[in-house]
């Protein structure tokens, strides 16, 4: 069976989470690993959250290789879709459906290397592991959190490959291909603002919640906080500044940056630099006040912290409180239950250039640059095991297709012709890092 046909058959599987269902496609992929003679287990951490994993044998002179997934996909109103969500029908080239780019696609890329290597049998020194995992969309917990704290020695990896990278972005003449080395870390801060309650009828603007939090927020939001550089984003720039034709010093002057942002070409990369060069905390939930004539004592803004690789919460409690000042009275508390570190894998070394290697090899175009993502992926719960993650999915299409507003959106879908090369590139890429 093809790669295409795969990828239309796990369309088919409704695996939204919630509730996820991802029994469904676990059980799909045990049977095909099964009949290629592989021993797929498949593991529910609760009533229909299916998880599958199997492993290729090497030698064992190596630490494994884990190739892994999420066979959960986000919601959809299915009224704005142009062809059914779960149809997996091909219209103009391309094979729509939920999944088909987050991350469906990149399963069945998992699942067509394994099946390769078990038809190649090539001796390689580490065990090659796919895991398929429930939950991603969700938090994990379900999924490939489960794994790690249930069935360790099934997943226990040194290099973890998954979704989010090695696909093109064109600039001009150029095709960059960002392989994923890291993610931001999770850090929720309260600002609490206080002061005396008291009759809406007769308030004291003089010493009011409401409005602390609000002179709070206003200077917290007037700029973005400080700029910092990691290793991975000082490569990135390194690799971009000819491209960009600003000088490199210029471009890795955290003071200069700032205003140098907005020249950058390109909103994808701009919004990229914008968020990977420093720690944030976006006000997202307000709470204040019961009943409408009661000025509340109490006013708070929830913050949605990430912090860059090597930074803590320390750090961001410390900009934050630069930003906001302390001559209001607004307490900063860290709910550190709901942390979790950044993560930042080398972007040198011989795991990373055996990626870029095959990627040049199979596209001798590619500038292949190392990429911090501001959000999170999965790969946050294998930290307990040290593996190293990184975001290779490569897939290959032209720069009219316009990919990232697909991704939890409507109509998503990918070019039938978007699969094959980058089965290719990643079972090549298995083959360079476990020979
Ligand atoms: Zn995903």
């Amino acid at each position: 069976m093809n790669a295409i046909t795969h990828l239309q058959n796990l369309i088919r599987l409704d695996t939204t989470n919630p509730p996820g269902n991802e029994i469904l496609a676990a059980t799909y992929l045990a049977e095909h690993l099964a009949a290629a003679g592989y021993e797929p287990v498949v593991l529910e951490s609760g009533p229909g959250r299916g998880n599958v994993v199997t492993r290729y044998r090497g030698d064992g002179s190596a630490r494994p290789l884990l190739l892994y997934n999420h066979l959960d996909v986000v919601p959809v109103e299915p009224e704005q879709w142009t062809h059914p969500p779960f149809g997996g029908e091909i219209h103009d080239g391309c094979v729509w459906g939920r999944g088909a780019l987050d991350m469906k696609n990149v399963v069945t890329q998992q699942l067509m290397v394994m099946l390769r290597l078990a038809e190649h049998r090539p001796a390689l020194r580490r065990d090659v592991i796919f895991a398929g995992c429930a939950d991603e969309e969700v938090s994990g917990k379900m999924g490939l959190q489960f794994l790690v704290r249930e069935h360790r020695q099934l997943i226990d990896a040194e290099i973890g490959l998954s979704e989010s990278g090695a696909t093109p972005i064109y600039a001009g003449e150029h095709v960059i291909y960002p392989i994923q080395v890291g993610e931001k870390g999770n850090c929720r801060l309260v600002l609490r603002a206080q002061a005396a309650p008291g009759h809406g009828a007769s308030p004291d603007y003089t010493h009011f919640a409401n409005r602390y939090l609000a002179i709070a927020l206003e200077r917290l939001t007037r700029q973005p906080l400080p700029t910092h550089f990691t290793p991975t984003v000082c490569n990135l720039l390194r690799q971009l500044a000819p491209l960009l034709g600003i000088a490199a010093e210029r471009l890795l002057d955290p003071v200069h940056f700032d205003a140098i942002l907005p020249a950058i070409p390109g909103e994808f990369l701009r919004q990229a630099l914008l968020h990977t060069t420093r720690n944030s905390a976006a006000p997202t939930l307000l709470r204040a006040g019961a009943k409408i004539n009661v000025v509340p004592s109490v006013a708070e803004a929830s913050l949605d912290g990430r912090i860059l690789p090597g930074f803590t919460a320390a750090d961001l409690i410390a900009e934050v409180r630069a930003a906001i000042g302390d001559d209001l009275p607004v307490e900063i508390l860290h709910l550190p239950e709901h942390d979790y570190p950044p993560l930042e894998a080398p972007s040198s070394g011989p795991v990373w250039e055996a990626l870029a290697r095959t990627l040049q090899a199979h596209d001798p175009r590619a500038i292949v640059a190392p990429n911090l993502l501001a959000g999170a992926t999965d790969a946050k719960h294998l930290l307990p095991l040290h593996t190293q993650t990184f975001g290779f999915s490569p897939m290959h299409w032209g720069p009219d297709f316009q990919w990232r507003g697909l991704v939890h959106g409507h109509d998503e879908r990918i070019p039938v012709t978007a699969l094959d090369w980058g089965i290719d590139v990643l079972y090549d890429a298995v083959l360079a890092l476990s020979r």
